[in-house]
């Protein structure tokens, strides 16, 4: 079935241009923002360390597919790659989140996949891919 529109990453880059998702918790996991927050310069200034802006951030943009290395040709990898984990705690909230009508992994894997998102930090070393907070 062909999507009617671009669905929305959940892990990318922060850069001007994506949208502020939520924050990375002492605890490792992700407090997430109810409502989209865009990210300027003048964030990205006030932010500093930007070295480890997705260390201390989750950010969001458009999910490009195949533009990416994590498309697996039919859908995103990462999220099913999370989900398999066995470390992942079964919980059944859904956080609140401002892109998830929109969302990738939401529209891949409902529900399920907003327990595992929460315990994501962005990779950048390797462009869109992901890692789980240790
Ligand atoms: S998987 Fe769920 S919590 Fe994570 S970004 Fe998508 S809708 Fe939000």
């Amino acid at each position: 079935m062909k999507e009617k529109q671009h669905k929305t990453c959940p892990s990318s880059l922060g850069q001007v241009g994506s949208n502020l998702l939520g924050v990375v918790n002492p605890s490792g996991t992700v407090g997430f923002f109810k409502d989209p927050v865009e990210v300027t310069q003048e964030f990205i200034d006030d932010a500093g360390d930007f070295e480890n802006l997705e260390r201390r951030f989750r950010f969001s943009n458009k999910c490009v597919q195949s533009g990416c290395k994590q498309w697996t040709g039919k859908e995103c990898g990462v999220i099913k790659a999370v989900l398999a984990l066995d470390s992942i705690p079964a919980k059944n909230d859904l956080p609140a989140c401002s892109i998830r009508s929109n969302c990738r992994w939401f529209y891949q894997e409902g529900g399920i996949a907003c327990n595992g998102c929460r315990y994501v930090i962005t990779n950048v070393s390797e462009p869109a891919t992901e890692a789980i907070a240790e």
